[in-house]
């Protein structure tokens, strides 16, 4: 059984790589930059995204593409602040995958859209091992889950661009030590960026939206299509 278990993993993630390389070669000729979200569960990845979009509407068109179990919360959370929100409820999958983002897409209207999120399942293990075609991938670490997980799940911490450390203003409450992060993730991933920030009170937020703006600009002006009645 288990010489069969290896080349059928292999397989699968393969075929996921194809996918996901359709997709990353659609963004492109959009110009559209794409973050993959991941965190644990409750770690802030939907306050992210509404703290975030309230800080660059009207500046920079954005899309949301939400990953749940079950539900549309947080879809809905997302719509209310007037931006373009899709959700893709796994039924039990633990991560999302090149094929549902796929078909994601064919319910969002690119038109406009100079950014898209995807908020992938709250988990800090499968999501780092599945592309989506995604330029970069961000992770969030909330204090009060502790300084251990970047020891504890590598994987996530060594993929991921940028590390959020959220909820700095629990940080009183907590055993939690910061500096322990960014010295694992540093470890990790050297060229990775740690930004600290609180998104209830806003705390940090201005070098994670630079960083953004930074993004969008290189790839609009990167984007592999002719640009049609583009105003900007
Ligand atoms: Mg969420
Ligand atoms: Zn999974």
């Amino acid at each position: 059984m288990a010489e069969i278990a290896v080349p059928v993993v292999r397989n699968i993630l393969q075929a996921n790589e194809r996918l996901a390389s359709e997709n990353r070669r659609r963004f492109d000729e959009a110009g559209i930059f794409v973050i993959n979200l991941m965190s644990s569960p409750g770690a802030g990845k939907t306050s992210l995204l509404e703290k975030t979009i309230d800080a660059l509407a009207g500046r920079i068109g954005i899309a949301v593409i939400e990953g749940d179990l079950q539900s549309s919360c947080d879809a809905e959370r997302i719509q209310k602040k007037g931006v373009q929100a899709v959700q893709i409820n796994t039924d039990g999958g633990c991560h999302l995958d090149g094929n549902m983002i796929q078909i994601a897409l064919s319910a969002i209207d690119l038109t406009g859209v100079d950014l898209l999120i995807i908020e992938n399942v709250g988990n800090l293990v499968c999501p780092a091992e599945f592309n989506l075609g995604e330029h970069e991938k961000v992770t969030i670490l909330s204090v009060a889950e502790g300084d251990d997980k970047p020891v504890k799940y590598p994987l996530m911490f060594q993929i991921c661009s940028v590390l959020l450390v959220n909820k700095i203003d629990l940080l009183p409450y907590t055993d939690c030590d910061v500096a322990k992060i960014r010295q694992t993730a540093k470890h990790l991933n050297p060229a990775g960026k740690v930004f600290e920030i609180s998104c209830r009170t806003g705390e940090g937020f201005a070098p994670w939206l630079y960083w953004i703006e930074e993004k969008v600009r290189e790839h609009r002006k990167n984007r592999t299509s002719s640009p049609h009645s583009d105003k900007r």
